[in-house]
């Protein structure tokens, strides 16, 4: 070899070893936001509310027809707003916002609704923070709610910009939840590491950290199980996952509560919960295909004060979307 050879091989090694450190650099902390959005948000969000859309927008339709605004119209638009589970107190926050701002008409009261509504759900991280190698996110919630589902969603959406999932199955109680988590997984692509059934959910997500370490996976995602029934252990448990994840992987970079929409103001009980034992830092609503009182978006919030990151609008792969809530407001009131 002579030493031109030597100097350019030098020189190409550099460049490798450069580009390699800036794609491992960036890679460090994928941030889920500043990625291409996959052709599924596409759908427009009005159509995948459902129920929710034909219900709350069908009697604010029947309230802004009336003429008058008299306290009629003001007990109606209340109504209205409770009916969609938004909760009584914000309910009338909001009904009294709009009527302090004494609007002409109804279709001026129409507006300020909107405006209201955004502004109650303005101003929230609602970024999903995946920051460490790998990033953790652990994800609580009772049972039925959603939790494997939206997993297998949020870990589709990770593949479709290409970050590595490693999926932990910490459910260990259930016999079935290993392998639903499995199934989704193989579904999408990704893999899951599982423990022995009614073995210690904590050491399987020290396995999970350690499987992803060894293999250079971007991000964890730990399912765990959720009973309320027994809230010790439930606190112990998630207490012990929590401490595992932290002391391994310095910091958990989400903890995602799972609520299921459909159980309304009781769903919120449970929520207060776990979001005393867990450390809660998002939301996940889930099946808001399936009810017409989309307003617990609302409630939610402003009763737990924790921002709403992801809402389930199916069964489906696809049916797991960002909040946003702009489009959502828009897509209640839309004609
Ligand atoms: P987990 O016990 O919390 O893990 O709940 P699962 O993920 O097993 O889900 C329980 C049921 O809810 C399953 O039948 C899911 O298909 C269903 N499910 C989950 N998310 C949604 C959603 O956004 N919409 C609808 N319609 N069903 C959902
Ligand atoms: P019981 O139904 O009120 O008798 O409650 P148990 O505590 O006997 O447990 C019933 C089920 O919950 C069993 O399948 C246990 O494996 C499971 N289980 C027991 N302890 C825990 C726990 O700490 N966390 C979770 N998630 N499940 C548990
Ligand atoms: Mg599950």
């Amino acid at each position: 070899m002579d030493s031109l050879t030597i100097v350019l091989l030098v020189a190409a090694i550099v460049v490798v070893a450069g580009a390699g450190y800036f794609v491992l650099a960036r890679r460090r902390t994928p941030d889920f936001e500043d990625l291409p959005e996959p052709r599924a948000d596409a759908v427009p969000l009005a159509s995948r509310l459902g129920r929710t859309r034909q219900t709350l927008g069908g009697s604010l339709r029947s309230v802004f027809s009336r003429g008058d605004l008299d306290q009629g119209f003001w007990d109606e638009m209340e109504e209205a707003l409770v009916a969609a589970d938004v909760g009584i107190a914000a309910s009338q926050i909001i009904v009294g916002r709009i009527r302090d701002s004494d609007p002409e008409h109804a279709e001026e009261a129409r507006n300020r609704l909107a405006v209201e509504l955004r502004r109650i759900l303005a101003g929230r991280d609602r970024d999903l923070h995946l920051s460490g190698t790998p990033a953790v996110v652990l994800v609580v919630g009772v049972n039925g709610t959603g939790k494997t589902t939206s997993i297998a969603k949020i870990a589709a959406r990770l593949r479709e910009r290409d970050l590595t999932p490693i999926l932990g199955a910490a459910d260990t109680f259930r016999a079935a939840a290993d392998t639903q988590l499995r199934m989704w997984a193989d579904r999408v692509g990704v893999e899951v590491v599982g423990g022995q059934s009614g073995s210690d959910p904590a050491s399987v997500a020290f396995d999970t950290l350690a499987a992803a370490r060894a293999r250079g996976r971007d991000v964890v995602v730990i399912d765990t199980a959720g009973r309320l029934q027994n809230k010790k252990n439930l606190m112990a448990e998630l207490g012990k996952i929590r401490r595992v994840l932290e002391r391994d992987a310095g910091r958990i970079g989400e903890v995602l509560l799972v609520l299921d929409a459909t159980a309304g103001q009781n769903g919120l009980a449970q929520a207060r919960v776990f979001t005393e034992i867990a450390g809660v830092t998002g939301i996940v609503l889930t099946k808001l295909d399936g009810t017409a009182r989309g307003g617990i978006v609302i409630a939610v919030e402003q009763e737990l004060g924790i921002p709403v990151k992801f809402i389930g609008v199916g069964e489906g792969i696809d049916d797991l979307i960002p909040f946003d809530p702009d489009e959502f407001v828009d897509a209640l009131l839309a004609e």
